[in-house]
C-alpha cells in the first residue's frame, strides 16, 4: 500500500521535526525496514521492548498455535500456556520470595495493578488508614490516572493535574544535579532519609506503599542509584509496614544485564511490575509479581481482586513462553550485560562532546543527557525539542534514538537496543548518534 508522508505524519506517535515519519513495512533482526526499504537500526528496542530482536519465526509460531489452541478463556480459567508460563517464571525468573504472578496487558495495567494489590493487602489485614502510595519526583509509571498520579513526569502529567490524586513524593537521586552539588557524597542518604521523612511526615499508618523505578526509565533517562539505595530503601518500608513495589516494566528481564534490576542490589521487593521484555514486543503483556505475605492476607479474608479482561490471554502467555525460553537458550541477559559493557564503552567517547552533560546507565540501559553548556548544565529552550532534533536526525541517517527526559532532565537520549546487537552496530550507533548531536546543535 502506497502512504504518503502527510498521513504517515497524521499516523505517528512520536512526531519528529524535521523529517518526514515514514512507513514501517517490516521488522528483522536488530533493524525496522521501511516501505521503501531503507533499514533502520532500532537502537531504542522501540520503546525499550524489543529485547529479542525482530521477526522471529519461532515466536510467530508459537503466536500462531496459541491462537489456534484457545481463542479466548476469562482469566481465571488455567491454560497450559498460562501455566507454564507462571511455571517458567517462578522458577527461572522472578528473585526468589515472588511466587505470585497475575498478569495484564501492559506495564500501566501492571503498575495499577500493583497499587490495587497493595491496597487490599493493608484492607484485608484490617488496615483501611493506609491507602498511600508514595511515588519520587522523577519517575515514570505509566499513563493511567493512578499511575501518573504516582508518577512524576511533568510533561505527560501536564494539564491532567486536577484529576490525580496527590500521593506524596520522596526525592529522587538525579546525581546529576543533586543538591548536594554534582555527584556528591551523601547521595543516597539524602535520598534515602528523604523517603522516611515523607513516612514520618505522612504518618505511617496512612502509607500503603512505596513505588520506585530501580534505575529511572523515561523520565529522567537511565539513571542508576547509589550502591546502598536500594538495600536502604528496603529497610526503611520494612521498619514502617510499608510495601516495597519495585517498577521494573523497563529494567526488567534482562535489560540491565541482571534477570531484575534489584538483583544487582540482592534486594528482595514485596511486588514487582513488568512489562515491555516480558514477551519482548510479540505480544501485549506485563505482569504484577508479589510475595506470598502480600496475598496471604486476602487469602485469609477471601477477598478477590479484580482482572482485566485480557490478562493472562491465551497466546499472549505462549508468546511470553517462546520468548523467555529463547533468552535462556541464548543466554540473552548474560548478553545484555557484556554487550551493555561495549555500549558504555563506545558512549564514553561522547563524554567530552560540549552538548554532552552526562553518559549513564546499566547494561544495555545507556542515556545521554544533552546540554546547551556542559560546564553550567545550561539546558536548550524547551521550544527547540532539541532531542527529538537529534532522533529526527538519527532517523535519516539510518538509526531510531528514543527521546526521552521531563521536567529538570530534559533531551536525553535513552538507548535500550536489542540484546542481539553486534559489536559492528554499536559502534555505528555511537558514530550516528555524535553526527546527529553535531547536526541538531549546528542547525539551532
Ligand atoms: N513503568 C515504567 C517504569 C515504564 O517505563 C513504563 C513505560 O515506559 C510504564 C510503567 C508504562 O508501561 P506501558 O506503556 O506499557 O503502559
Amino acid at each position: 500500500m502506497a502512504i504518503d508522508a502527510d498521513a504517515a505524519a497524521r499516523a505517528t506517535f512520536i512526531p519528529q521535526r524535521g523529517v518526514s515519519p515514514f512507513m514501517v513495512a517490516g521488522a528483522q533482526g536488530n533493524y525496522l525496514v521501511a516501505a521503501d526499504g531503507r533499514r533502520i537500526l532500532d537502537a531504542g528496542g522501540g520503546a525499550i521492548v524489543v529485547n529479542i530482536g525482530h521477526g522471529r519465526e519461532e515466536v510467530a509460531e508459537a503466536a500462531a498455535r496459541g491462537l489456534r489452541e484457545v481463542t479466548y478463556a476469562i482469566p481465571p480459567f488455567a491454560t497450559e500456556a498460562r501455566i507454564r508460563l507462571v511455571e517458567r517464571l517462578t522458577s527461572n525468573w522472578l528473585p526468589r520470595g515472588l511466587t505470585r504472578v497475575g498478569f495484564t496487558s501492559g506495564g500501566s495495567e501492571s503498575v495499577d495493578a500493583a497499587i490495587r494489590l497493595a491496597r487490599s493487602h493493608h484492607v484485608a489485614a484490617g488496615r483501611d488508614g493506609r491507602w498511600k502510595v508514595i511515588g519520587r519526583e522523577q519517575s515514570y509509571h505509566g499513563t493511567t490516572l493512578a499511575t501518573l498520579a504516582v508518577g512524576g513526569h511533568v510533561n505527560r502529567r501536564k494539564g491532567m493535574e486536577p484529576l490525580l490524586l496527590n500521593f506524596p513524593k520522596a526525592p529522587s537521586h538525579y546525581c546529576l544535579k543533586c543538591q548536594l552539588g554534582r555527584h556528591a557524597d551523601g547521595c543516597i542518604e539524602r535520598a534515602a532519609q528523604g523517603l522516611e521523612e515523607v513516612i514520618l511526615r505522612e504518618g505511617p499508618d496512612t502509607v500503603a506503599a512505596f513505588i520506585a523505578e530501580p534505575v529511572v526509565g523515561g523520565a529522567a533517562g537511565a539513571v542508576v542509584p547509589p550502591a546502598g539505595y536500594w538495600p536502604a530503601v528496603r529497610e526503611i518500608c520494612s521498619k514502617y509496614g510499608v510495601l516495597l513495589i519495585a517498577d521494573e516494566v523497563m529494567t526488567g528481564f534482562g535489560r540491565t544485564g541482571r534477570k531484575f534490576a534489584v538483583d544487582h542490589w540482592d534486594v528482595t521487593p514485596d511486588i514487582i511490575t513488568g512489562g515491555k521484555g516480558l514477551a519482548g514486543g510479540y505480544a501485549p503483556i506485563g505482569g504484577v509479581y508479589a510475595t506470598d505475605a502480600v496475598v496471604a492476607p486476602m487469602v485469609d479474608a477471601g477477598m478477590d481482586m479484580m482482572f482485566y479482561t485480557f490478562s493472562g490471554h491465551h497466546a499472549s502467555c505462549a508468546v511470553a513462553d517462546k520468548v523467555l525460553e529463547i533468552m535462556e537458550r541464548e543466554e540473552l541477559v548474560a548478553r545484555a550485560a557484556k554487550m551493555g559493557d561495549l555500549l558504555r564503552e563506545r558512549l564514553a567517547r561522547l563524554e567530552s562532546h560540549p552538548n554532552v552533560a552526562e553518559v549513564r546507565g546499566l547494561g544495555l540501559l545507556q542515556a545521554v543527557e544533552l546540554v546547551r553548556d556542559k560546564d553550567t548544565l545550561e539546558r536548550f529552550p524547551a521550544s527547540d525539542r532539541f532531542v527529538n532534533r537529534v532522533s529526527g536526525i538519527g532517523l535519516q541517517k539510518g538509526v531510531f534514538f528514543y527521546p526521552a527526559g521531563s521536567g529538570e532532565a530534559q533531551d536525553i537520549v535513552l538507548l535500550g537496543p536489542p540484546f542481539t546487537i553486534t559489536e559492528d552496530e554499536i559502534d555505528m550507533l555511537g558514530s550516528v548518534l555524535e553526527e546527529s548531536i553535531d547536526l541538531a546543535a549546528a542547525g539551532r
